[in-house]
């Protein structure tokens, strides 16, 4: 968390601790706190203040939007990738558990993108389908062409749902623009709290609640509020719209620095996914060759105060592995390192991450 961000939730955690529902002062304090932080995220998004909810993060968001597909929308047939992040891919597999639908995986490349040919073909084969397909890829950064398969959604009448978690706070996104019928968004992906989020549902693909309850949130999602979390996260977001240029200058050439440093200290490295063109500038994930030490890898970084996630292809069925890099045929046998940059990140950190990992690459270090 920023420590604006900090400040702003800690100030409304000691004096807005009224019950949003409540009628009493303290009570529309905090509703009012609500509304305005609803109406600084749909500005950012060109959206209406109606069509922003609040959630737990983005998991729950892309729960309830996908049930609710189902549930009220009557959709019955999704195209999705093998590519998707677990909130999407269990939810659907839950969904063809419990009640009638189907999905259709739309083929990608050994990037990562999707194949627009193939998922016309779905969506002329399956008219009226929900389309759900994330904007970058959590893992290994590769960005979708938002804009031509909104195209295909409307022209073979079907909702678009993108989760949108890595990217909402990271590129300037206006709805009208890319014209989805779902996003999704996760605070503390641009620096705020954890465990809040929100959806956007575009006012002509409302569906019912997710959560039964009380009537929060105009009656689509029950339960006290989190009133600090959202204002937190509103503060957050704001920031991430008035700084992002500079962010996003900062960290695309920090992103840029560390793929030439690695090239030039470690031999046989490699970059999954779109490293050099249409990838998130947030995420870099690095292909190791098979003489570094796979599992122990981010354990022998951690020691040494680098945090990043590790993951390889799946090597068998016991070796859970990375769903995504087992996708897209990575062999298993080159060990995966995930780095993710902020704001916060320096250079010298690139250099001294390219530094430890460059002792690791030696016969001794992996005795
Ligand atoms: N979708 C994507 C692409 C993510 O990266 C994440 C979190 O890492 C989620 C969904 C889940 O979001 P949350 O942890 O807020 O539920």
């Amino acid at each position: 968390m920023l420590p604006e961000v900090l400040d702003t939730m800690l100030q409304s955690l000691q004096e807005v601790y009224g019950n949003p529902s409540s009628i009493h002062a303290q009570g529309r304090k905090a509703r009012v706190e609500i509304e305005r932080a609803r109406r600084i995220i749909a500005k950012g998004l060109n959206a209406q203040t109606s069509e922003i909810f609040f959630t737990s993060g983005g998991t729950e968001a892309n729960n309830a939007i996908l049930w609710g597909c189902v549930k009220d929308l009557k959709r019955s047939h999704f195209v999705s990738s093998a590519l998707e992040h677990p909130a999407v891919l269990a939810t659907l597999d839950a969904l063809v558990k419990y009640q009638d639908i189907r999905v259709s995986l739309v083929d990608t490349d050994s990037q990562g993108h999707v194949d627009l040919d193939h998922l016309a073909f779905l969506l002329q084969q399956n008219p009226q389908s929900v389309v759900s397909l994330m904007q970058a890829n959590n893992e290994i950064g590769t960005l979708l062409p938002v804009k031509d398969v909104a195209a295909l959604c409307r022209r073979y009448d079907a909702l678009f749902h993108s989760d949108t978690v890595q990217t909402i706070g990271k590129f300037k996104m206006d709805m009208q623009v890319l014209d989805l019928d779902f996003a999704v968004a996760s605070a503390h992906k641009f620096h705020g709290p954890k465990g809040i989020g929100f959806m956007y549902v575009k006012s002509t693909s409302y569906f019912r609640p997710f959560i039964h309850g009380g009537a929060q949130e105009r009656n689509m999602r029950a339960g006290t509020e989190n009133t600090a979390g959202i204002v937190a996260m509103a503060k957050a977001f704001d920031m991430a719209q008035k700084q992002m240029d500079l962010r996003q200058k900062h960290i695309q050439e920090l992103k840029q620095y560390a793929i030439a440093q690695l090239l030039s200290h470690i031999p046989g490295i490699g970059f999954h996914g779109d490293a050099h063109h249409h990838s998130l500038y947030t995420i870099l994930n690095i292909s190791l060759p098979e003489r570094f030490p796979g599992e122990m890898l981010p354990v022998l970084l951690d020691m040494q105060g680098v945090a990043v996630s590790g993951g390889s292809a799946c090597a068998s069925g016991a070796n859970k592995g990375s769903h995504v890099l087992t996708a897209l045929k990575s062999p298993p046998e080159r060990p995966a390192v995930r780095l993710s940059f902020s704001v916060l990140n320096t250079r010298s950190e690139v250099d001294q991450f390219v530094s430890i990992l460059s002792a690791v690459d030696t016969p001794d270090a992996n005795e």
